[in-house]
């Protein structure tokens, strides 16, 4: 898993850093406003990359050690990995919330809110509460990243298993007296397919609130905008090409307000029997969706990008593009084939290599 992950922060940062190269142009309008960036990690299991425009260094420093302290907070709450002794979090509502109903944090029934709005209207290919099966998954990639030799997957059998303890209805949100309650004593939540773009989505609005303008974050994929845009010249946003032998990015886009968000099988695999296994699993087959190598989704809320990005994972292009279309967002899918499709609303927002930018 850790060997995984330090991969992945490599190919992320390297990412990152030709993205923000391209962005070094300061606002002409304000010719002191000087761009600063910071890279950090830690939340999220993750890199958090923010970049600012700021009259300062201190000023700049001051946004960045909000956001960082922030993010942990929301870190906290929605890990189903690492206790909370301050309050319950995902995973002790994983733990608990089958004996009896828990309380929980408005932030946490928030995120639940959504989580379970999304598994609703996506017909389950994003589903909050696949936990049974996500947990199997996840086990087979632990087991497999310490010791290769022994990698296996999970039996057809504990899978279907799982797989009929994963009913949204099953999951009761009490807004009233702000509990979670689970019907099924097997169901577990994982919100890792949404958590990060909620977050980045809360926490960007929280700073707008408080005046902060001209930044961009992006956590783990979920890029941000934060204040507004100038018109004339986009944050210039570059979608990382999942293949690291490939040079140069799959595409760019101009980004004035909002959020881009991407899955990939790149981020999250473990090898078994020669064959790569992903972290995004299908529903339907409860194995690794074999559909795409990358979905990127732009639109307004990062945290529908991030729920979009790996719903779509799961669906036929025909049918995303159906269910994209009702979140007015745009969409790049990169196939198992290695062919990029896009809807409308992408092409709009594509960038030449040469295009002004910030
Ligand atoms: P993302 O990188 O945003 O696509 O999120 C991937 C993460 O979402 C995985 O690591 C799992 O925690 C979770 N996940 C995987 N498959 C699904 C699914 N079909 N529905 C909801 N969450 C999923
Ligand atoms: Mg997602």
């Amino acid at each position: 898993m850790k060997l995984n992950r330090r991969f992945n922060f490599v190919l992320l940062l390297l990412f990152l850093s030709f993205c923000l190269q391209a962005c070094t142009a300061a606002p002409e309008e304000d010719n002191q406003l000087r761009q600063f960036q910071r890279t950090f990690l830690g939340s999220f299991d993750t890199v958090t990359q923010v970049v600012g425009y700021e009259r300062n260094e201190d000023a700049f420093n001051e946004v960045c050690d909000e956001i960082e302290k922030r993010l942990m907070h929301f870190h906290q709450l929605y890990t189903i990995y690492d206790d909370n002794d301050e309050s319950n979090n995902l995973k002790k509502l994983n733990e608990g919330a089958a004996e009896k109903p828990m309380p929980v944090d408005p932030l946490v029934m928030d995120l639940l809110k959504e989580g379970k709005t999304f598994t609703l209207k996506t017909n389950g290919s994003f589903n909050c509460c696949l936990g049974s099966v996500l947990s199997l998954w996840h086990d087979a990639r632990e087991r497999a990243v310490k010791n290769p030799a022994e990698a296996s997957l999970p039996s057809k059998e504990e899978l279907a298993e799982a797989s009929s303890h994963c009913n949204p209805e099953d999951l009761i949100l009490d807004e009233k007296s702000h509990t979670v309650f689970f019907k099924d004593p097997e169901l577990k939540l994982d919100l890792g397919g949404l958590a990060k773009g909620y977050v980045v989505e809360r926490l960007a609005r929280e700073l707008e609130a408080e005046g902060v303008n001209h930044y961009l974050i992006s956590a783990g994929g979920n890029v941000r905008s934060i204040g507004d845009g100038l018109p004339d010249r986009p944050w210039r946003i570059g979608i990382q090409n999942p293949d690291p032998e490939k040079q140069g990015l799959l595409d760019t886009v101009a980004l004035h307000k909002g959020a881009v968000v991407t899955s990939g099988t790149y981020e999250r695999f473990f090898i078994c029997d020669g064959k790569r296994y992903h972290h995004i699993i299908d529903p339907v087959t409860l194995f690794p969706s074999d559909r795409y190598q990358s979905v990127s989704v732009q639109c307004a809320n990062s945290g529908t990008a991030d729920a979009l990005s790996t719903a779509l994972f799961n669906m036929s292009i025909e049918d995303g593009e159906q269910l994209a279309e009702q979140f007015e967002a745009a969409v790049l899918w990169l196939d198992n084939a290695g062919e990029l499709h896009m809807n409308a609303r992408w092409k709009e927002i594509r960038l030449p290599a040469d295009a002004p930018h910030r």
